[in-house]
């Protein structure tokens, strides 16, 4: 008789999340994600990290990010075929996110294949998963909204509750039951949002739990208020157009790309910034927005009350526009005056952004406008460092364009906000925190300041190690 939980993935470190709780022998998988980073080296912890399908009784999904859902595709081709339980949004955007990527390795296999074969090398490289597989996958999914306790078998009840983090994050309350009869509640945050975020709600409280499966991505740093958001970006279009410049924005298709847009809206239509053309330019972006589309059941009250009741669409407006196909995207590059591009990938690294760039950040009329997060050695970031010289598609370009950034974007709670909805919860009834999903400077940080507010028990998980609740 047996309550375990280990992770075997997103324990030390923010990407791959896989955490198992285990009653009595029986396997329930929270999150399947992908590593991210560098690509061999991510690629080969992806294909060798993967929970022995045969093993797993169940899989729960939090949330639609690539590192949380990653890896169900390979999962369901190496034979699982139990069920996947998500909210009705997660499954959606989950089967976008999964179908891009399963696109871009598809891709990348031609691709090198003529590489090699240019060379008269043999080339042996597979994806890890195709899109057969992500159909598969998306065939499994039984989707459970928020508060409808579900119970998923081998002793085991879940609830989903909203993580304000992305459309459909959730948090899980699972219920466990022992052979003998023993009782005990574990929350998983997930990725745990922040208050005041527009379109989605604020973190739920959760119900009283024995443990607490907590992140800590931003374990070691305090953010910009979701307040500010509003206001700086006003200020970012109007300096821009009184330059008579384009704004270029490198934006996440998911939930960020749906929130600027948003925030165009509600700047629009007080007046506050003029009515010039905005293209959101990304076919990801344009899928994702259409499944915002369909959820009204994830919307915050703000949204309701301005758009809903008034049978506006939030995400469309007379100067906004998508462009889906390549020569639209082209033809932006004509635009005269001041506009505003909003474009992917977030981090400048590949797709129709950096054709963007090559034409705007010689000129100093223009803005490029950072809303998220660069990693190191990434095009996005020696644009936020403001590097005097970009290499772009091989062509050295000097950045003369304004380069601004808002911070006040970010989806993860910071270890503040992470306390501060912490306090909604019965501390009294908590055995033990364990930390997951950061890395180890900001593990750290939030689990000697957790400690410095009087929270006694925390552990941060170590990868495989099994701990018995
Ligand atoms: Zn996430």
């Amino acid at each position: 008789m047996s309550i375990r939980l280990h992770s075997e993935g997103g324990a030390g470190e923010v990407t791959g999340s896989k955490h198992i709780l285990s009653v009595d022998g029986a396997r329930c998988l929270v999150d399947c994600g992908a590593y991210q980073g560098k690509r061999e080296v991510a690629e080969a912890k992806n294909r060798a990290l993967v929970p022995d399908p045969e093993s797993l009784s169940s899989v729960i999904l939090t949330h639609a990010h690539f590192d949380h859902c990653g890896m169900l595709p390979l999962l369901a081709k190496r034979g699982y075929r139990g069920n996947i339980y998500a909210t009705p949004a997660t499954r959606d955007l989950a089967g976008i996110v999964m179908m891009d990527s399963a696109a871009i390795q598809s891709r990348d296999a031609e691709y090198l294949g003529k590489q090699a074969a240019k060379k008269g090398q043999k080339f042996t490289w597979q994806p890890l998963y195709d899109e057969e597989d992500v159909i598969t996958a998306q065939g499994q999914f039984v989707t459970v909204s928020y508060h409808r306790p579900m119970p998923i078998g081998d002793g085991i009840k879940i609830e989903f509750f909203d993580a304000g983090h992305i459309l459909g994050s959730s948090m899980v309350y699972t219920h466990a039951r022992d052979r003998s009869g023993r009782e005990v509640t574990i929350g998983f945050t997930g990725d745990l949002g922040r208050k005041n975020k527009p379109i989605i709600r604020d973190p739920e409280p959760l119900p009283p739990c024995d443990y607490l499966v907590l992140e800590a991505t931003y374990g070691d740093r305090l953010h910009e208020s979701v307040d500010e958001a509003l206001d700086l970006l006003a200020k970012v279009v109007n300096d821009a157009v009184a330059r008579n410049g384009k704004i270029i924005i490198p934006s996440f298709a998911i939930e960020r790309t749906q929130e600027l847009v948003y925030y165009f809206h509600v700047l629009h239509d007080q007046k506050r910034i003029p009515e010039i053309p905005i293209w959101v330019d990304s076919p990801m972006a344009i899928n994702a927005t259409s499944i915002f589309q369909i959820h009204p059941e994830c919307y915050d009250s703000d949204i309701h009350e301005a758009f809903i009741k008034h049978h506006e669409n939030p995400f469309g407006f007379n100067s906004l526009h998508f462009s889906a196909s390549v020569t639209d995207s082209k033809r932006l590059n004509d635009l005269k005056g001041p506009a505003i591009i909003i474009s992917a990938d977030g981090m400048c690294e590949a797709g129709r952004i950096q054709h963007h760039l090559m034409h705007i950040v010689e000129d100093e009329r223009n803005t490029i406008l950072i809303v998220g997060f660069m990693a190191e050695h990434t095009l996005g970031r020696r644009i936020r460092d403001r590097e005097k010289e970009l290499r772009i598609h091989g062509d050295i370009y000097r950045l003369k364009a304004h380069v601004e950034e808002i911070k006040a974007f970010s989806a993860h709670a910071d270890y503040q906000e992470v306390w501060d909805w912490m306090q909604l919860l019965d501390l009294a009834r908590i055995k033990k925190v364990f930390l997951v999903h950061g890395e180890p400077k900001s593990l750290q940080h939030q689990s000697d300041f957790l400690r410095s507010k009087g929270v006694k028990d925390i552990q941060v998980i170590r990868y495989g190690e099994r701990y018995d609740l």
